[in-house]
């Protein structure tokens, strides 16, 4: 007798993935050409034909247990040869968004990032916890700018430090939360023959990440490969920089501010050219249509915004600095502040989490052996 399944559709997907970028979700009328064109994905089972009728059917529980959805790069290979203009690559990224969303930890977080009302607020907690650091510290005494400008006058390294460390340990249990759950989630539900530890799957995907070889793969969209690079190497070499920087102040007392010298501000300089140079690529591309990619959704825009706006703080503290320009040079140190933590702290829920869910997508792939086909 045949047996009849309820699909159970969630019509908040379907809207949540259109707003987000997918609107064309729709248009696939389920040919299967993206599956054939795509280079990354596996000769079984392939993607993104399947994840396109999911998405229309909008069987949320199924998408938060396909790691297929994170093997795709958003190369646009398959939106070009699309018949029916459905843009598939953007269809994905914006099923991305929506899938780090359902498994964020605390959920309303997840909302708050993927809301533009909520951003707003979202800002002023770095700002009053920054401020009210900054306060306590100079007891809102601003004599400090009078003299020679250095940054440490307006807040200590070792407070920022503090507050980094603080944060980053609660906000690295939340994330370790909604990424747990997605580990439970995407594994088979029967144990495949997997030959490959966690650990060696892992390292491989680094060296995978690093060396941008999926990116290299795509033909529509190659300007992608350099710029995305630029920016992760840029963002790395920043945070190493601010982590050698906190080292040598406090650790071996090197007096503030460091010489433009140091190989610490040559690392942190060189790093802050590189993220602006390629973020102004992605921006360039994505506001020109160049990127024919580019799913033009809030939680894309805002985290290519924030991430352009860290890299341009930056450096702009350091020419402030060497131009004299008190009032103007600790504004902008304190928005670079403001910037930095909102990034970090709200990296589980933004477009940062991508990151994250990708790397434990791509290590299971490695586990269980599901190669892209050529
Ligand atoms: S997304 Fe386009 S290419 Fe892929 S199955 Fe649908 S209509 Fe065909
Ligand atoms: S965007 Fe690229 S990686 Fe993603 S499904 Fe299409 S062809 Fe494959």
């Amino acid at each position: 007798m045949t047996q009849i399944r309820s699909a159970d559709p969630d019509i908040n997907l379907i809207k949540e993935v259109k707003r987000a970028g997918g609107e064309t979700l729709k248009k696939c009328y389920q040919c299967a050409t993206c599956t054939v064109v795509c280079k990354l994905s596996p000769a079984e089972n392939p993607f993104p034909r399947k994840e396109m009728i999911m998405a229309q059917w909008g069987q949320v529980e199924r998408l938060s247990r396909d790691p297929d959805l994170w093997l795709c790069y958003q190369c646009n290979d398959c939106t070009t040869y699309c018949p029916r203009g459905a843009r598939p690559g953007d269809v994905l990224a914006a099923i991305r968004a929506y899938i780090y969303k359902y498994y964020s930890f605390p959920s309303f977080m997840g909302k708050a990032l993927a809301n533009p009302w909520a951003l707003p607020i979202l800002l002023l907690v770095p700002m009053i916890a920054i401020f009210a650091m900054m306060y306590s510290f100079t007891g809102g005494n601003v004599a400090f700018m009078e003299t020679e400008i250095v940054y440490s006058k307006f807040l200590p390294h070792g407070w920022i430090e503090m507050m980094f460390i603080s944060g980053n340990i609660l906000i690295f249990l939340f994330a370790f939360v909604g990424l747990w759950k997605f580990w439970k989630g995407i594994q088979p539900s029967e144990p495949g023959s997997s030959s490959v530890g966690f650990i060696p799957a892992l390292i491989i995907t680094v060296k995978d990440i690093i060396s941008h070889m999926r990116f290299s793969r795509c033909e529509a969209n190659n300007a992608r490969f350099l710029a995305h690079a630029l920016v992760l190497f840029g963002f790395i070499g920043a945070m190493i920089t601010a982590g050698l920087a906190v080292m040598a102040l406090v650790l071996i007392d090197l007096d503030p501010p460091i010489p433009l010298t140091h190989p610490i501000k040559w690392l942190g300089n060189i790093s802050g050219l590189a993220g602006f140079v390629g973020l102004t690529i992605l921006v360039f591309r994505r506001i020109t249509g160049k990127d024919k990619v580019g799913a033009n959704g809030y939680p894309d825009w805002l985290f290519l915004v924030m991430l352009y706006l860290v890299f341009i703080t930056g450096l702009l503290t350091q020419f402030l600095r060497l131009a004299d320009t008190a009032y103007i040079a600790y504004s902008v140190y304190y928005i670079h502040l403001v910037i930095v933590f909102f990034l970090l702290w709200y990296a589980p829920y933004s477009k940062f989490a991508h990151m994250f869910y990708r790397s434990l997508a791509l290590t299971h792939a490695r586990m269980i052996k599901r190669e892209p086909r050529s």
